[in-house]
């Protein structure tokens, strides 16, 4: 889906307020795979926050295709998050005492799908990010890596047009990053969901098509990056 911003700004009111998002303008096609970058503490979480309908903005204006994303009520805000957009954040946000297939299956279960077609729907997405055999394992049994797969499993299972990932890597060794950096490029290729991933690291940005940067809460320049990106090879090892 198609994404605008014009000139949104975000203060955080306290007893310090912090304005946040000084005036961010942006615009993102479907289907575009794009990484969001900048220093810790540039606004990165709070952009992709607002991008997601977690939080809301103070000015400016949020379209998803063409509709404005304004002053929803805490329903619409979660109605529009589970029909359209994906999360997946850098510390899994697994749900500890539910096993891989039950994590992947509760977007579904949120949206009303019956018992038995959320568990076929399910699997059937853990088995495209590698985890079959690890349906039945709980987070704790599992590697980062696989967490994170598991993650980006729920992510997809309701195939979201929006997915957003706020520094999937994080938590990650350097050859984990990039199993999962590749397998999040080939569901780009693949489905062509819009892919948003704000990270701090230049090799992570370096798999997405274009960089965005972000400073101190606005826009610095955007560079294109098909030309010098990262090859998506392992991807078909890990997702069929
Ligand atoms: P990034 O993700 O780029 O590291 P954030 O968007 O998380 O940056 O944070 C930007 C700034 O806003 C930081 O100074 C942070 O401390 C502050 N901040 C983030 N969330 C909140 C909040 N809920 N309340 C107050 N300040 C916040
Ligand atoms: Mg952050």
């Amino acid at each position: 889906m198609q994404i605008e911003l014009h000139n949104v700004h975000k203060t955080y009111t306290g007893a310090q307020p912090l304005h946040v998002l000084k005036g961010i303008d942006l615009s993102i096609d479907k289907g575009e795979f794009v990484s969001i970058m900048g220093a810790s503490g540039s606004g990165k979480s709070t952009l992709l926050n607002i991008l997601g309908i977690l939080d809301k903005y103070d000015e400016g204006e949020y379209l998803i295709d063409g509709k404005l994303i304004r002053d929803l009520s805490e329903a619409q805000a979660a109605e529009y998050r589970n029909r359209l957009i994906g999360f997946i954040f850098q510390s899994f946000n697994l749900i500890s005492f539910k096993n891989a297939v039950e994590n992947v299956e509760l977007p579904l279960f949120y949206q009303g799908v019956p018992r038995r077609q959320r568990h076929e729907q399910a699997m059937a997405m853990l088995e495209r990010v590698g985890l079959t055999d690890w349906a039945e394992h709980y987070p704790n049994e599992m590697s980062g890596g696989q967490k994170q797969r598991v993650a980006i499993a729920r992510a997809l299972v309701t195939y979201p047009k929006i997915i957003l990932a706020d520094e999937p890597t994080g938590a990650l060794d350097s050859r984990t990053s990039a199993e999962v950096m590749e397998l999040l490029a080939h569901i780009n290729e693949k489905y062509g969901a819009t892919l948003i991933i704000v990270t701090h690291e230049s090799g992570v940005a370096n798999y997405t098509n274009r960089i965005i940067h972000i400073n101190d809460g606005v826009i610095g320049s955007i560079d294109d990056n098909r030309e010098h990106k990262s090859s998506v090879f392992g991807s078909r090892t890990i997702m069929k």
